[in-house]
């Protein structure tokens, strides 16, 4: 099992809804009005109480939880490891280390404000997953690496609930978890307060002309109609975002959104074709117009499986295609945008470790170099859908259905 369900209601008439984690956009079935998830201080969510303990005087105890993938750069290739694994963020011994597979069993809710129950804070702001996979693994794959990415779920917060009656019971199970505690035990000192509010909800209509925006239940860009723009949403609210659909000849059969990214990697000097002809001694002599050509990473602005991932993003990386482009949504529709640029960016490393010539001996720079990305841009690239595989217009790239449907666990 790679998501889980989450309990809500709607914000503007009260119906339940079942959230899957991935959702960012809610569309109630009753009054079909649809909102953006926000997450504000990083999504939060509640295991849920076992009915017998529903009346007890509830503690929850706070968990980092860490989902997505692992890339390890070795000098033999790139790895790649899912992981959802989670953390207690207070140094307290009496709770369990971390709440194990339940996060993944249990239907969770998001924390809402008028929860009963005293929440204790975090003792200190959340370690990234690399940091936190070192801490909770013996160890890490045996050969040595390079450097290592972590993609996926980057701030939420899983609360396990509590309660003490002289004993300390985990109230998922009802169940006693330590012996008879002293009066003294530093788990009666505590404290703890009610919860931060862990989501608001943003009416999906254009900051610009008031339009209903479109997207799909997990995307994180949202597209306007109306005044042909597109809108990303983060914890701020709508941010546009510069975006193009590659003309074709034809009506494809669905457009997929790649990132369409400019930055610097250390001092590697990767500012034309030309410069990455060289850098990844490809079969090409460089050309004059090489030389004006500016050069861009690529990567799937889609939740894919992990191989792929990497493998899209450098095909179309050392393709630099000269696509002519259209500002207006195309009247076929696009894949949702899953994978926001910031993850893309992660990528960006992993991408180069791929091509850059002489490997071996450029790794360690690499591992070592700054990567500033400096502008971002949505290009949406067409595709003709064959019965088992999709295949990127006037390009060789195909991928396999399979591999866009078993995307979850990113
Ligand atoms: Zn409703
Ligand atoms: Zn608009």
């Amino acid at each position: 099992m790679t998501s889980f369900s989450i309990q809500h209601q709607c914000p503007q008439c009260g119906a339940p809804a079942l959230l899957q984690e991935t959702d960012r956009l809610m569309t109630c079935r009753f009054c079909k009005v649809t909102s953006v998830l926000m997450f504000p201080g990083g999504m939060r969510t509640v295991l849920p109480v076992c009915p017998s303990a529903a009346d007890k005087p509830l503690v929850y105890a706070p968990y980092w939880r860490y989902k997505g993938i692992v890339f390890t750069c070795l000098d033999a290739g790139v790895q790649d490891r899912f992981v959802d694994f989670s953390v207690a963020a207070i140094p307290s011994v009496r709770f369990p280390r971390s709440v194990g597979l339940r996060s993944q069993a249990l239907k969770l809710r998001y924390v809402p404000p008028e929860l009963p129950g005293r929440f204790l804070k975090p003792a200190a702001s959340k370690p990234d997953m690399l940091t936190a996979l070192d801490r909770t693994q013996l160890r890490e794959s045996a050969a040595p690496w390079h450097f290592r990415t972590a993609i996926g779920d980057v701030q939420s917060l899983l609360y396990a609930p509590f309660y003490l009656d002289r004993k300390l019971f985990d109230a998922v199970l009802d169940r006693a978890i330590s012996p008879v505690l002293a009066e003294d035990d530093e788990v009666f000192g505590l404290g703890g307060e009610a919860p931060d509010p862990s989501i608001d909800f943003l009416p999906a209509l254009c900051p610009t002309c008031g339009w209903d925006l479109r997207g799909e239940r997990d995307s994180i860009c949202l597209d306007c109609p109306n005044c042909q723009k597109v809108w990303a949403t983060d914890r701020k609210g709508f941010q546009e975002i510069p975006f193009g659909y590659v003309k074709t000849q034809g009506t494809p059969d669905g457009y997929l959104p790649f990132w369409r990214i400019q930055a610097s990697v250390g001092s590697f000097r990767l500012d034309t074709y030309a410069d990455v002809v060289r850098a990844a001694n490809l079969p090409h002599v460089p050309q004059p117009v090489d030389e004006t050509i500016p050069f861009r990473f690529w990567a799937p602005a889609f939740k894919i499986q992990a191989k792929r991932l990497m493998h899209l993003g450098r095909s179309l990386t050392l393709m630099q295609p000269q696509w002519e482009m259209a500002t207006e949504h195309a009247r076929t529709g696009h894949r949702s945008v899953n994978l926001p640029a910031q993850e893309a960016v992660e990528t960006i490393r992993l991408n180069m470790a791929g091509w850059i010539t002489p490997r071996q001996k450029l790794l360690p720079a690499l591992a070592e170099a700054q990567v500033n990305a400096l502008l971002h841009e949505l290009i949406f690239v067409p595709f003709v859908a064959g019965p088992h595989e999709l295949t990127l217009t006037d390009t060789r790239i195909s991928i396999p259905n399979a591999h866009i449907s078993l995307s979850g666990n990113l």
